[in-house]
Parts: C-alpha cells; structure tokens; sequence
C-alpha cells in the first residue's frame, strides 16, 4: 500500500466475489501494486453469495481512500444502491472525496487504475472510468463519432502542444509498432507509468490511421488510437524534459515488441474491385425466389399464349447471361423449348383459360415428378434444373427477381450474378459486403452498391465455391477475397477498417468545390437513384445532382407507375437538393435495366438494342407521361433533362419536340409546373462524340457517360466478367473522345461534365480534369478518393499528364502516367 500513498484509489464493487478478485487482477497486470484498490463483493460468508453489503463497501472505500481520493466501480442493479447507502456510513470527510462512476466495471476498472497510477487526480480517474467503453465502440463501429474521451483528450492535448511550443524544448520521433497485439492494454499502461516521471507534455499520434494527437496519460485515449501492428505512430513531447521523455518512451515501445518475424501478407485471391470498403463476417448466399403463383382465368388464351411465348424469350436471356460459360447452359436453354412443357403448359391455357404463370407451374410439377421418380441418380438431380426453369420463367411473367437473404446477423452475401433489382433490394445495414461470382465494376448492380456504401467484388466464380465457407472477407477497392480468413488476415482487415473509417470526412466538411493547386475550381456531383442517396451525396457536399437515374426508381415494379407517383417520388428527391441544380434523365431502360412493366421484347444484343432514348421515342405516352411528372415535380427547383443513349441529332428533337407538348399540356390544365428547363444530352454513344460539335446546336450541356461509351468504343460489355480489363474507360481512344466532346462544348459554350464511374475512379478522375473537364458527378462513396487523388496537383501537371495518356497505346499505361506523377522523386 505505499506505493499508493498520494494517489487515488478503487473499490470494485459486484455481486460476485471473483469477478470482482479477476477484475483486480487485470488491473494489477497493468500497474502492478501502484495503486490501492479494495474489492466488495459478494455477500455471506466470506463472500460466497451474489450479493452486495454496504457496510463491506464503506469499510473499503475507508481502506483505499487517502488524500487523493477513491473511485468506486459498481456492476449491476443493487450494487449502486449498495454503494449509495455505503456513502452514507463513512466519514463525511471521507465521502467528499469519493466519486461513484457509471462506467464499465472491468473495462472502467483497467484504466482508472493506470490513471490513478499516472498520479491522476480524482477528476481524472472518474473520467477515465466512466469513458472506458469508448473506443471498444468506435473500434466496432458503434460509436456515433470518435470517444469523447479520446476527443477531449485529444483536444487538451493539442492545447498543452501549443501553450508549449513557443520557447520550450519539443522532440519528436516516429516509430512502427512492431508488436502483434498493437498498441495494447499492458504496453500502453507502461507508456503512461513511465511517462509521468519526466517533466514534459507528451502526445501520441496513429500517423497511419489520422488517430491523435492524444495525451500519453490516458489509457483510454492510447486505446482510441487504434493503433495495430504496422502503424506509423508520431510521440512528441513539449518541455524541459522533453527530449529525454521521447527517447526514453520510444525505447520502450521498441522494447515491447517482439523482433519483427518476416511476415507474408495474408493469402488472399483477386476478383474484380466494385465498391471500395472493407467487408468482414459470416458468409451467406443470395437465395433468388420467385412470386405467388396465382390460380386465376384469364378472357383471352391467344393473348396469354403469346405472353408466355415472350416470357420464354426473356428466361432464355436471363438464364443466358447468369449461366454464361457454364455447362447447365445448353440444358436449361433445351428444357425451355422443350415441348413436353411449352406445348404442355399452352394446351392447358386454351383447355382450362388458366393464367400463364399457373400453366407453366403446372407443366413443370409434372415434368419434375417424372425425374424424381427416375433411377438413375444423375438423371434424378437434373429435377433441380427443371423447377430453376420454371423459376426464371415464373419470374419472367410475374415481374421482379426477389432474392432473399437468410434471417441472420449482418454478413458478407454470396450471389450469382446479381441483377439490379436484387442490388436495390439489399439493405447496408444487414449486408456487410457482396461477393458477386459473375458481373463487373460498371454494372448497374454495381453502380448500385456502391451508392449504397456496400463493398463488393465481381466475377469471383473461380475463387468462391457454391457451397462452403463459413466467413469471408474481401477489400473491394484492390478486389482482395478471403475465404475462412485466419486470425492474422482478420487482423489486417480490422486494421483496414479503422484505417478507412478514420479516413473518412464527416458529414459537413466539405462543400462540392475542390480548388487545384493553380486555382482552377473541380465540382464534384452525384449520381442518384432514388431519396435515400439524394440525401447522403446533399449531406456529403455534392455541387447538385448530376445524374438522377430514374429506371432505378421502378425496378422492380410490374404495372407501370402514374403521374402522379412519379412526381410524388421525384420531389421527394428534389426537396433533398433543394436551392441546387439536378440533372433528371429520362428513362435508360433496356440493357442491363429490364423494368418488368415494359414487357420488352427480347434482343439479341440488348444493350445495342432498343433501349435509353430509342425506347422512349417508341413510347410516346410513356415519354410524355415522365416529362410532365418532371416538370411538375421540379417546380421551384434548378432542374434540368437529360436524354440517354442518343446516337443522332434527330433523337434530341424528338424528344425536345415532346418536351414542348408536356409543356403545353400542362399550361392548357393550368397545372403549376417549371418551365423552361436545359436540356443536355448524355454522350455515350461513339457517333454522339463524334457528333459533338454538330449536337452542341441543339444540346444545352453534354454529359459524358463513360460506362457505355467505354463499352460501345471497345465493344466490350460493361457487365462481361472475362472483359474487364479490355471495358477500361483509361483506354486512350475513350479518353480520345472525352476531349473530342471536351473542345466541341467549350467551342460552343457548353458545359461538359462526365457522370460515368470514371467520374469517381481516382486513377481516371485526374486524367479527365487533364482533359479539361470541371465538372465530376459519381457517387458520392467516391468523393474522398477523388479529392485524395487531385490533391495538390495543378492544371498544368493534369494537362501534361492526360496529353501523355491519349498518346499510349493502352488503358494500362494511361492510368500509369497519373500513378508516375504521384510517385515522389
Ligand atoms: C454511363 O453509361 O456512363 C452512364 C452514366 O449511364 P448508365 O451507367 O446509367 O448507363
Ligand atoms: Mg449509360
């Protein structure tokens, strides 16, 4: 106990003897017998109850409490109205000097003990105490902004460094942490023991995470740093003693840790990066299932026999593309031509006028039971194929691939290559990240992800089994997978996580409008698929909105949506930017976008087919019927139309033409409405660039859509999992025809901005600038790593650079002229 003399002491209240014994063991491991600490607990004969005493607790609050002062941790229930009553029985003098803390007994417990140990005073301890739960809870991503221990402390910590500067001695070293464990509890309480014996102000800083400065006093504060094996941290001490606290804590943090063992990096395998994040957790399959089937007549057979016919055509496509480069391909593509169920299923319509979903079900149950009840084991299993026709066909009449998740924890999801619809379906919250087996970084599933902030990897077939596993993890910005990560790898990605969480700008910091080094202003947009997003990118500092995709807003819906609830959700958006500009585009249904209520034809090459604006000037009522919603709803709002896909001149005056009409159909009703508004074009199309100068006539502003201009210009689809690499919008002829439409729209005073993912790629991103483009809209995920990627570059070095880029012969070397640039020396 003389060690303890002068400093404040602890009484670990709880209903349990040994958990109260343990707890101060713990604490013991960390300062040894510097600190008096005194265990009530338990209640009978010596303790062996659950149960508290007051009369036990005040007679050890007596024990420990000198000048200094005591601290009391309590665990549940009647333990605080033990102690309270406890404070009643002692001394008055002696209760003064007492503090109750709410904070967490074991955790609470650990670092009063190396506060008080540091000669904290009572204020201090008690502080200390009650915020001990602080960074377990950032570390798990609970916590709503970093612990406030760690932020006051942080902050006291930056005020003692600048009292001190001017005049006193400072030092400063840099050093890895080389320990496995971190920074952890037992090293960090030796850090502040030690740090206490010199007369100096010594700080901590995680360079690597941007954790810090924090005051190297505080065990909780140390722990907030989060600082893992590999971290660079900065110590810095102020004050007479100065330069011999630094060296003496470095040594000791080099004495900590074990000599380094040559580490390989965790094995791990590479899919396609989609949405950068880092996802850690059980694995889980996306289950597709399929709608009711109802049992309904319908008037006219030849009509539903034609349905069916169409509903065939698009399973085929559907299958066709999940099942790509399979061998069930062929047999699946058999089975639904197969007459035993197409005729089947069309002479039950005629015979029994039944719906077309209820025929096709009932030709596949008998189909099916006909292998169920085959022999052959291999023959029996291909049951399974017949009923996964059937769902695709099912799907196809009915509307909406409605994929499941398993009830669960949050978990990384396994799918199959996910479509659009099942990508808008999943929640953030309970999908820690995707693992797509097909599909690619510009596919609108993809697209989709990312707006919703969930890391995602493509086209990982080869790396993901169908079945087994039980956790996985994987980075979605180098396109790393693990499978069962080891302890080692579950490490490295936690580390990843807190490094990007603490990367992160907060909501507020940061207002749309980066400055380069020379002056020139860069805007950054967002892209938008519905209210939710609209209302992050506006938190996260977007210019305005400079996509709104609206086919996104009616995925899954299998009756066409009204006026009036079209306008309803588009002002909902437009509230969220309200006072901004918003680029609206028309409907880009077709390709990879089918909306069930279309009921399109199937297309051999859809995303050369009938799809974006053609579409829409094939359905004048449908086209009509968006505009006036458009112009309704964005009454009172900077809004401006965006046409997709157009490939000619005449495209731009249809659609202005039906512009005019929606205009004057709402002036005749009288309905309040906006008017005039721009209307841009999406360049997306080669002919479209090329065009340029000619379209600029009639175009108020071009956006550039490099996801479709990279696949027409390459004629490599956007969503081909073996084509990724060639579908590289760095490659010098997409690059080529960005500064094409680039010199056509400032010829012809016409803003340009780009609002494909290259937008938001930090290795395109500068290149585009180079190229003389201000204006980048993406999703507002991406808008740190683009700020990090223009950071402190000029015009003129993005101008040199993007000028090398056009003249290589690869989109590879054109993303390594920027890397070049970045590289130091
Ligand atoms: C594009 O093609 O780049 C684009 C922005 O449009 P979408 O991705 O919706 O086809
Ligand atoms: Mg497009």
């Amino acid at each position: 106990m003389s060690g303890a003399a002068g400093r404040v002491g602890l009484v670990l209240v709880s209903h349990s003897r040994v958990l109260a014994e343990a707890t101060e063991a713990l604490a013991r491991q960390m300062t040894g017998e510097a600190v008096a600490i005194a265990c009530a607990a338990g209640a009978g004969d010596g303790g062996a109850e659950l149960g508290t005493d007051a009369t036990a607790i005040a007679a050890a609050i007596e024990r420990v409490c000198g000048p200094a002062g005591a601290v009391v941790l309590m665990d549940i229930g009647g333990a605080i109205l033990s102690a309270e009553m406890a404070l009643e029985l002692i001394d008055p003098a002696i209760a003064a000097r007492t503090r109750l803390t709410g904070g967490p007994i074991v955790e609470g417990a650990v670092a009063a003990a190396v506060r008080a140990a540091a000669g904290g005073t009572l204020d201090q301890v008690t502080a200390e105490a009650r915020q001990a739960l602080g960074p377990k809870a950032e570390q798990l991503g609970e916590a709503e902004r970093p612990a406030s221990a760690a932020v006051a402390a942080t902050d006291a910590a930056a005020a003692a460094v600048a009292a001190t500067d001017a005049g006193a001695l400072a030092a400063t070293v840099e050093l890895a942490i080389a320990d496995p464990g971190g920074l952890h509890a037992r090293p960090a309480a030796r850090l502040i023991t030690r740090a206490v014996a010199f007369d100096a102000a010594l700080t901590l800083e995680n360079v690597t995470a941007a954790r810090g400065p924090v005051p190297a006093s505080s065990l909780i504060a140390l722990a907030s740093l989060g600082a893992r094996r590999g971290d660079v941290l900065r110590l810095r001490g102020t004050g007479r003693q100065a330069v011999e606290a630094v060296e003496a804590l470095a040594a000791l943090l080099q004495r900590d840790a074990p000599p380094a063992a040559p580490t390989a990096p965790p094995a791990s395998c590479h899919a396609i990066p989609v949405a950068p994040g880092v996802a850690l957790g059980p694995m889980v399959r996306l289950v597709r299932s399929i709608p009711e089937v109802p049992e309904t007549t319908v008037d006219d057979p030849a009509a539903e026999a034609e349905r069916l016919r169409r509903a065939l055509d698009l399973a085929a496509q559907d299958l066709g593309s999940a099942l790509r480069g399979t061998d069930i391909l062929d047999a699946h593509q058999a089975l639904l031509c197969d007459p035993a169920l197409v005729d089947e299923a069309i002479s039950r319509i005629e015979r029994e006028r039944c719906n077309a979903a209820w025929a096709f079900r009932q030709a596949i149950d008998a189909a099916a039971a006909i292998y169920r009840q085959l022999d052959d084991p291999y023959l029996r299993a291909r049951e399974a194929d017949v009923h996964d026709v059937g769902d695709a066909v099912v799907r196809a009449l009915l509307g909406g691939a409605a994929a499941v998740l398993p009830d669960g924890p949050p978990a990384v999801v396994v799918a199959e290559d996910l479509t659009p619809s099942e990508a808008a379906r999943l929640e953030p919250g309970r999908v820690l990240g995707v693992i797509d087996r097909r599909g690619g970084p510009t596919s609108h599933a993809a697209i989709l992800l990312r707006s919703a902030g969930i890391p995602a990897v493509a086209g990982a077939a080869a790396l993901v089994p169908d079945a087994g596993g039980a956790r996985a993890g994987l980075d979605g910005a180098t396109g790393e997978v693990w499978l069962d990560p080891d302890p080692e790898t579950t490490i490295e990605l936690q580390r990843r996580q807190a490094a990007l969480r603490a990367s992160r700008r907060p909501p507020g910091a940061r207002d749309g409008r980066l400055r380069l080094a020379c002056g020139r202003e860069v805007e950054l947009w967002a892209n938008v698929a519905g209210p939710s997003d609209a209302r992050v990118a506006r938190e996260a500092g977007a210019v305005g909105i400079g996509l709104l995709r609206t086919e996104m807003l009616f995925l899954d819906r299998v009756d066409e949506p009204g006026e009036d609830e079209q306008a309803e959700l588009l002002a909902e958006i437009f509230a969220a930017f309200a006072g901004a500009p918003i680029v609206v585009r028309t409907l880009d249904a077709g390709g990879d976008k089918a909306l069930p209520y279309l009921d399109l034809d199937a297309e051999a090459n859809p995303s050369l087919g009938v799809r974006g604006v053609r579409l829409s000037l094939a359905r004048p009522a449908l086209l009509e019927a968006q505009l006036r919603a458009i112009l309704v709803a964005g009454r009172g709002h900077d809004i401006r139309v965006l046409i997709p896909m157009v490939s000619t001149a005449a495209e731009v005056s249809a659609v202005r033409a039906a512009l005019e009409r929606a205009h004057e159909a709402l002036a005749a009703t009288g309905a309040a409405h906006r008017w005039p508004v721009a209307t841009g074009i999406m360049v997306e199309v080669p002919s479209a660039a090329l065009m340029a100068e000619r379209l600029a006539r009639q175009a108020d502003f071009f956006s550039i859509g490099t996801n479709d201009l990279t696949q027409h210009t390459l004629a490599a689809e956007r969503g081909h999992p073996r084509l990724h690499a060639l579908a590289d919008p760095a490659h010098p002829a997409v690059l080529r025809l960005v500064r094409t439409v680039v010199e056509a729209g400032h010829a012809a005073k016409r803003p340009v901005s780009v609002c494909g993912e290259a937008a938001g790629d930090p290795g395109v991103a500068p290149l585009l600038v180079g190229l003389g483009i201000t204006r980048l809209s993406m999703c507002a995920s991406a808008f740190d790593a683009v700020e990090d990627a223009l950071a402190g570059a000029s015009f003129a070095d993005l101008a040199t650079i993007a000028e090398e880029a056009l003249a290589v012969d690869d989109a590879a070397a054109a993303r390594a002229t920027h890397a070049a640039a970045r590289r130091p020396g």
